[in-house]
Order: structure tokens, then sequence, then C-alpha cells
């Protein structure tokens, strides 16, 4: 069957940057099952996977704005220091767990350290970046109704 809305469409996968390297893949482990037209996958990746059928490979070129958007200046803040006091070792590229006014949990990564303040990003790390996907089509099912009902794939260890 070709994949369309609410296939149950497995895929394994290997993400590259303009650079050629390697940021993510599913290689060696399980295939990454979801719930097609939910909005499982960014926006770019699931375009180019409908129509398809279990078997079929290819790669692709995803713009930001069909990925994990643009990066946004107003989401990348200077902080002093003593604000960020308690954080033992705090380094460029660590990412800090944290919770915004709405009680949601945000990632800021330290984009850099100087003497009285350091630079928190928040957006997301592959903001503003062109993702190479190479894809191979695993299997492609229909989903069951209880899938349908919770919005997202089951498959083993996943049953809720
Ligand atoms: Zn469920």
């Amino acid at each position: 069957m070709k994949i369309s809305q609410h296939s149950v469409v497995a895929i394994h996968y290997t993400l590259t940057n303009d650079a050629g390297e390697e940021l993510d893949s599913s290689s060696g482990a399980d295939p990454l099952t979801y719930l097609h037209g939910t909005g499982g996958l960014i926006p770019g990746l699931e375009a180019e996977l409908d129509g398809r059928v279990a078997g079929e490979a290819f790669s692709t070129v995803i713009q930001p704005a069909q990925a994990y958007g643009e990066i946004d200046p107003a989401m990348i803040q200077d902080v002093p220091l003593e604000a960020l006091a308690a954080i033992d070792d705090l380094r460029i590229g660590m990412q800090l767990q944290t919770q915004d006014p709405n009680g949601h949990q945000r990632v800021l990564i330290v984009d850099a350290i100087g003497e009285t303040s350091a630079t928190l990003n928040a957006n997301h790390e592959l903001a503003g970046k062109v993702l190479h996907f190479e894809v191979n089509v695993e299997s492609v099912r229909a989903a069951t109704q209880e899938e349908l009902d919770h919005g997202h794939s089951h498959g083993p260890g996943h049953s809720h």
C-alpha cells in the first residue's frame, strides 16, 4: 500500500548537514515508526514520503522552513553569569533544561560564555539548518482504531 493519511510507516534514515557530517541515524537500531499525516515528522519529510511504498529508497534535501524553522534571534539571550552560578562546569554546547512560564520543558544551549554573561539559545538545535536525508521505507500498514484514537503509532514496547 502507498503511504497516505493515517498510514503507520517505518523508515530507516540517515540525516546529514550541508558539510556531509552525520547528525542522526536509525542505523543499527529499530526503524523510526510514525503515524503519517499527524505532524509526527517534520513537514518536508512527510511530504517526501507521501505516496511511497515499502522498499523504496530515496534521498532528499529539506530547507529549514519545512524542517525545524529558521533561527529566531528573540530566542537567543544573554544571561548574567550570577544567574547561572548554581550550574557546575558551565561550558559551551551544554544543554540546560528549564521551564517556560507555562510549565513546558525547554532546552537552552550555551552558545557562548563571556566575562560577565553567557549566551543561551532556545532555538531547536536543527533550526536554520538545511537537512539531507537518506531514507529507506521499511514497512507501511493501515493504523488501528486505537492508534487513530491516540494520534500516534503503537509498536513493540509501546501500548499506552
Ligand atoms: Zn497510544
